[in-house]
């Protein structure tokens, strides 16, 4: 039995037809940028996150990138968010000359800890940005609060891993001032290249938005503000329309399986990344918490298991972020990034190859600890 680390395949023959259809009707009406599936798409992700107004773009990084340039963020501000994240998070705010100011994390969620915010906002605090980790919303109430008591800061949730999610009944993409979100085609809701698109209910911000991912164009060759070309391509915005067909369920399948590893894993005294219980997590990563990682993993590899580490440094040890902050003011960051091993996880999953997993799991946590 080979595992896929995410089932791509299964889910593609399950929706070929509409897919195939969606593509076509693409070729034939030729409209490749900015063609009628764009807008189409963007009504349809208003509808399912509840959020005002939806811009996509080019990828989640992009869409992070221009959020940070909507509000005006550049040289000298300081942006607060996670180091314990992909590169790109910290990545948007650096390419704009601002800094990014690293707070720890939860130990049992992996997602910024709300509690040590407040102790690094300064005058110069432009944007906190917590990220939605592994699937899971980070805690967004407690984080627009402080934000709101300290001149209402603007908040960006990087929800990059987590469309689909709720927080309180919310839908993550929709829990502060901006949301964005990737279509890259492992993420829950993936394209088949690149794509990503931004939430917002603040009109001016919207309309900012629109502007930068067309060369920062108010009206045709009219260049009111610095932007860049960060369109999704309306063939992606087709692809995406097909899959949203069957989202719904898959959410749910993600969610059923989620609550199958951790009761078996609960079972077999295996740590793994907790959920709590206001919100949902539609796991985009499935990940448990291991000693002796590398050996485990040659060990499920070798009985056709597939892992990933996500992530296996933290930012402010990366060499090009490091200067940033100190290394190890971060420290259940810099512990977890030596723990923290993800599982098999999509929609068409399975109970059978879940019950599998679990089973070597264990017995390969034996092995390589006896
Ligand atoms: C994937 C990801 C991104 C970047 O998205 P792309 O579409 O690949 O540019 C940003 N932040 C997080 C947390 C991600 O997981």
């Amino acid at each position: 039995m080979s595992i896929p680390f995410i089932d791509l395949k299964a889910q593609y023959q399950a929706l070929k037809p509409q897919i195939q259809a969606r593509i076509d009707s693409v070729l034939e009406h030729g409209q490749y940028i900015m063609g009628p599936e764009v807008k189409e798409l963007e009504d349809k992700l208003v509808a399912f996150t509840g959020a005002k107004h939806c811009i996509s773009c080019a990828s989640g990084t992009e869409a992070l990138l221009m959020s940070l340039m909507a509000l005006g963020i550049g040289l000298g501000d300081e942006v607060i968010t996670t180091p314990f994240t992909f590169v790109a998070t910290a990545e948007a705010i650096a390419l704009l000359g601002a800094k990014p100011i690293f707070v720890d994390i939860e130990p049992d969620t992996c997602n910024i800890n709300a509690k040590l915010i407040e102790a690094k906002i300064t005058s110069r605090t432009k944007a906190i940005m917590p990220v939605s980790l592994y699937g899971q919303p980070a805690d967004m109430d407690e984080i627009n609060a402080i934000a709101y008591r300290y001149g209402n800061i603007p908040v960006i949730e990087d929800a990059a891993q987590s469309f689909g999610a709720t927080y309180k009944g919310r839908k993550s993409c929709n829990l502060s001032t901006i949301g964005c979100t990737s279509f890259f085609p492992s993420k829950p809701l993936g394209c088949y290249g690149d794509g990503g698109a931004i939430f917002t209910n603040d009109d001016v911000i919207a309309q900012a938005l629109r502007e930068i991912r067309l060369h920062g164009q108010s009206q045709r060759y009219v260049h009111t503000r610095i932007g860049v070309g960060g369109r999704m391509d309306t063939l992606q915005c087709a692809i995406v329309l097909a899959k949203l067909e069957r989202f719904d369920w898959e959410v749910q399948q993600r969610l059923e399986g989620g609550r199958r590893y951790n009761q078996k894993l609960d079972q077999a005294g295996i740590h793994r990344v907790q959920q709590r219980p206001d919100r949902t997590s539609v796991f985009a990563q499935y990940s448990v918490f291991v000693k002796e990682r590398e050996s485990l993993q040659k060990y499920l590899a070798e009985a056709g298991i597939p892992t990933a580490v996500h992530y296996p440094v933290p930012l402010n040890e990366q060499p090009a972020y490091k200067h940033l902050c100190c290394p190890d003011c971060t420290p259940v960051s810099s512990k977890l990034a030596k723990s923290v091993l993800s599982l098999p996880m999509s929609a068409d999953l399975g109970i059978v190859i879940q019950t599998r997993v679990v089973q070597v799991l264990a017995n390969a946590v034996e092995a390589t600890l006896a």
